[in-house]
């Protein structure tokens, strides 16, 4: 029998984990920073949500559009897994095998389900979609790809789980009963057409065959990977802002962000769970609805999403633009309890006249608060209280030093620092990889420095 596992997340050696969360709403340029390190761990792992995260990974000259496998996957011999925390469209998942294929990549051996991860159904889309039009002006703005719909079915213990890709009988039979209550739920509350059973089941259950071999024990993989001196990085989706429990709900996704999920999807003990990297952007964005206090609907906005390319990567829709929030980003960096930053796309912001921040919010009653309420709509009525700091008119972008940096540029990245209490250990200063600046020496810095050799 197998004993408590010894951890050591902190060795001579360097970290033996990292958990890469985002910090604000989502869209942070995780997929860059995840990009760099994910060579120097033996295993990558995702723990929550499904294929409506994702990011471009750029590999030599290859492209990968990935949206549920963990970016290892581009690294010979990572190892990846999907935590019991997620939900897994199979249908979308052998997409993504087949597209990694196409470009020279095996999954085989190397990519793992868990067996108690959540199944993501078509009957899962259509009612993402019909409940989404239901909601008309208090829209989520969710990405119509059944997530909520699958999360809530996992919290009413219906949900099917990921094992019953090993059974295809049993799948079938699970699957067509679920489908057919979704059915009913489309055509009778919501006038949608039902999705038609038998063409759904024999998708699912095709899927099935080829995953089959991939589902399995994640925490008893990671505990291996762990006891043999491996490093394991924990890839958060998402943002901690989108959080189920702590963002900004019900503008939020259906599962939790935070760093603390990542043990308890994997079914690791919490402290094999390494220091927290958080990735924002040096401004603002969000996506659908819900509060953004820092939201700018004028021309400095329209810069922002121009020169920051803010527009969804699938959906295309232009994303909400403004000013870095402060007040946001510090409840951010207390409830994931980031030790450190990544501070990406400080170039968009070259040129700027000057550049705000909000330092905490005001009611309009002469109230300040220094944390966002959990009341949303209270939420929406705050107003930002500014700080101003000079812009720079020299070009940061694509400096790999910060010497090069333009010097508001620098006091920009200190006063963030000084804002948030966290050191910014890496700075991002254009999508390709050697735009990059490490700095700082907390264990985080240092560790990175350590690890993420000559980019490019
Ligand atoms: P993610 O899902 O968190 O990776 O975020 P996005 O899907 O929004 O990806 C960020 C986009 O910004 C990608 O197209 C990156 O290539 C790009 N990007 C990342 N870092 C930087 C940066 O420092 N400067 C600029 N200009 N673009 C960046």
């Amino acid at each position: 029998m197998m004993g408590v596992p010894e951890v050591v997340v902190v060795s001579s050696d360097g970290m033996r984990s990292l958990v890469v969360v985002g910090g604000q709403w989502g869209d942070e340029g995780k997929g860059k920073v995840v990009d760099l390190i994910a060579g120097a761990f033996d295993a990558v792992a995702r723990y929550n949500g499904g294929h409506n995260a994702g990011h471009t990974v750029r590999y030599g000259e290859r492209r990968f559009a990935l949206h549920l496998v963990p970016s290892g996957i581009v690294h010979d011999g990572t190892l990846c897994v999907l935590g019991a925390g997620m939900v897994v469209d199979p249908e979308a998942l052998v997409a993504e095998i087949g597209h990694l294929a196409e470009q020279g990549v095996s999954v085989e051996g190397r990519l793992l389900v868990s067996e108690r991860a959540t199944l993501l159904l078509p009957t899962h889309r259509a009612l993402d979609l019909a409940r989404e039009r239901a909601r008309g002006q208090g829209r989520i703005g969710t990405t119509g790809r059944g997530i909520g719909p699958a999360y809530q079915d996992l919290a009413s213990r219906r949900a099917l789980r990921a094992f019953l890709l090993t059974d295809p009988g049993r799948l079938a039979e699970r699957a067509r009963a679920l489908m057919a209550e979704h059915n009913r739920e489309l055509e009778s509350l919501h006038g949608a057409e039902a999705v038609d059973l038998g063409r759904a089941v024999e998708a699912v259950v095709a899927a099935a065959r080829e995953l089959a071999p991939m589902v399995g024990d994640v925490g008893k993989a990671l505990l291996r990977t762990h006891g043999e001196g491996g490093r394991i990085l924990f890839e958060g989706a998402q943002g901690i802002l989108l959080d189920v429990f702590h963002g900004t709900y019900p503008f939020v996704t259906s599962s939790s962000c935070l760093p603390g999920l990542a043990a308890v999807s994997c079914g690791v003990p919490p402290r094999m769970v390494g220091p927290v990297l958080g990735v924002m952007k040096a401004y603002t964005t969000r996506v659908g609805g819900g509060p953004f206090p820092t939201e700018l609907e004028d021309a400095v906005g329209e810069r922002l999403r121009e020169r920051g390319a803010e527009f969804g990567t699938t959906t295309g829709r232009p994303r909400r633009c403004g000013w870095f929030d402060a007040v946001a980003a510090r409840y951010a960096v207390r409830v994931a309890g980031i030790d450190a930053l990544a501070l990406t796309k400080l170039d968009v912001l070259d040129g700027l006249d000057e550049v705000q921040v909000a330092v905490a919010y005001e009611d309009g009653q002469g109230r300040r608060l220094d944390v966002p309420p959990g009341d949303s709509e209270a939420f929406e009525r705050l107003r930002p209280v500014y700080e101003t700091f000079p812009g720079w008119s020299g070009s940061s972008a694509g400096a790999t030093d910060e010497v090069d940096l333009p010097e508001g540029a620098v006091a920009y990245v200190r006063q963030l620092e000084r804002l948030l209490g966290v050191p910014v250990v890496l700075v991002s200063t254009g999508p390709r990889r050697r735009e990059t600046i490490l700095r700082g020496d907390g264990p985080v810095g240092r560790f990175l420095r350590r690890i993420v050799g000559s980019p490019d």
